[in-house]
């Protein structure tokens, strides 16, 4: 896989906007880095992948993406050891997923070289970018654009496929209630919930937007034809643990595969924690709240990790989740994150190192 072939244009910064940058104060997702990768595809084929000096370009206001929505995306990080070693996470799962979207969405595949040459080369350009310590890593950002011009509802024949880079810090997004969804749905059956497409993200700024008011900060998307069983949230797949159980939904065509949600999956049957992985029905959810079983609520996603869920709201009432010392959330962000920053063995060989 290291052997490439693969060529890139690399056309360098005449200067880096690095020394401007508070590495202390950074908000997510609002600072990126000097340079960007962009790959054309026209005539039926990706062109040479670029690396150039990071910042805005042109596009016809006809380019489908404003139109028709063609538009995935992926988020990875990349981590800095205490060598000054960068590393990936599991990066050929967000390879092989961003290809799973775009198929759905009628884009074509990007290679697997283009992925992993554009990309290692990009963060090599990029490595003053990458701080030491827990908690800093650089957020990637791969996407795919419809660029081709004409208005005509049909699959464009040119995109774009760029990967930017953010520097973030460990994001820690205060306490989090969700509510559980009973009208608004995320995703349906035979749709597009499985792929991260722009246009999930979209659709859910609304309800998001209506929970907030209520004093919610996410929502807890349930199945679109019954509203009766849990799903996952906007950016999160989500866990749940009553009594030492550990329970998660499937996967399916509604639902993202995360690659933390797998990860948590393979640990906790590694230190032989209880799990099920099945249709998790919200009234047993609200019942094991009233008895006190339900210990735990968590998301998962490759921004914060683990994200534990200090309460929830369903159907007008609040329910709120004890604060435990021994949390299954804390054991698992542990796990994770000292396999992330080289500080733990790989049994799983989730690590890869950028050369
Ligand atoms: C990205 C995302 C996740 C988390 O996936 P990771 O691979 O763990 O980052 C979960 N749900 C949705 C809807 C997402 O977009």
């Amino acid at each position: 896989m290291k052997t490439s072939t693969t060529k890139i244009d690399i056309q360098k910064a005449s200067r880096s906007k690095i020394k401007n940058v508070d590495f202390n104060n950074l908000s997510f997702g609002q600072v990126f880095t000097d340079h960007m990768m962009v790959c054309d595809y026209k005539d039926g084929m990706w062109q040479t992948p670029t690396i150039k000096p990071y910042g805005p370009f042109e596009l016809d206001p006809s380019a489908k993406v404003f139109h028709y929505g063609q538009a995935v995306f992926e988020g990875m990080k990349a981590f800095k050891d205490e060598k000054d070693q960068i590393w990936l996470f599991r990066p050929e799962k967000n390879f092989e997923r961003i290809n799973k979207s775009s198929e759905r969405l009628a884009i074509p595949a990007f290679p697997r070289d283009y992925f992993f040459t554009a990309m290692e080369e990009l963060l090599k350009l990029e490595r003053e970018w990458i701080k030491k310590g827990f908690g800093n890593s650089l957020y990637v950002r791969p996407f795919v654009i419809a660029t081709e011009a004409g208005v005509s509802a049909a699959p464009a024949k040119e995109y774009k496929f760029m990967i930017i880079c953010s520097p973030a810090q460990a994001y820690y997004s205060g306490e989090v209630r969700v509510q559980i969804s009973e009208k608004f749905s995320r995703a349906a059956d035979g749709g597009v919930g499985f792929a991260k497409a722009a246009g999930n993200y979209a659709a859910q700024f609304y309800p998001t937007n209506l929970a907030k008011d209520e004093g919610f900060q996410q929502i807890v998307w349930t199945d679109a034809s019954t509203h009766e069983y849990l799903e996952e949230a906007g950016t999160m797949n989500v866990f749940f643990r009553v009594g030492d159980k550990l329970l998660t939904a499937p996967t399916n065509d509604r639902i993202l595969n995360g690659v933390t949600r797998d990860s948590v999956i393979s640990l906790a049957k590694e230190y032989n924690i209880d799990l099920e992985i099945r249709r998790v029905s919200v009234k047993e959810i609200i019942e094991a709240a009233k008895s006190g079983e339900l210990k735990e609520m968590f998301g998962s996603g490759t921004a914060t990790v683990i994200n534990p869920i200090s309460g929830f709201g369903y159907a007008g009432e609040k329910y709120e989740l004890p604060k435990l010392e021994d949390s299954y959330a804390r054991f698992f962000k542990d796990k994770l994150t000292k396999i992330q920053y080289n500080q733990a063995e790989d049994k799983f060989g989730w690590r890869y190192l950028v050369k």
